[in-house]
């Protein structure tokens, strides 16, 4: 179910259920969320001087030298959506730039209730129900003349 997804980026989601990295556009299984999720996307190396061309004829321009800098773009297997762009030497390894602490991030939510079952949150709700104060009963009398008198 995507309404149950943790949004981590604008284009990433985590499901808590499977543990695994979700596209945020199409919902595409990107792989497992302990892992980059890097692994599981397209990726363009592009020549940065195709990214940033010279703005004025005859200047230098302010394109990374190609011998020293790769852009790589990710996309999403499944809609073809940019999830992120990396300036890198060539022959780097891709960056693990989001570790999820899983674990962490799935107890915090079953300490607030979000992993519980719909019964679960009924039975909650309930009882917070019975716990709601009541309202005292009011005394109006003939010489009360719509003032309160505590009992
Ligand atoms: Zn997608």
């Amino acid at each position: 179910m995507s309404g149950q997804r943790l949004r981590i980026t604008e284009y990433l989601q985590i499901e808590p259920e499977t543990v695994t990295w979700h596209c945020a556009s199409c919902g595409y299984a990107i792989g497992p969320a302990r892992e980059n999720y890097k692994r599981g996307l397209l990726l363009y190396e592009r020549d940065p001087r195709e990214i940033h061309p010279p703005q004025f004829e005859g200047t230098q321009d302010f394109a990374p030298d190609p011998t020293w800098c790769r852009i790589v773009e990710y996309y999403c297997p499944g809609c073809a959506t940019q999830v992120e762009t990396e300036y890198l030497p060539p022959g780097h390894p891709l960056v693990h730039d989001i570790e999820i602490d899983v674990d962490a991030l799935l107890a915090r939510r079953r300490r607030s209730g979000k992993g519980r079952r719909a019964d679960g949150d009924q039975r909650r709700h309930r009882r917070n129900v019975h716990r709601l104060p009541r309202d005292r009963p009011r005394r109006h009398g003939p010489d009360s003349e719509g003032v309160d008198h505590a009992p």
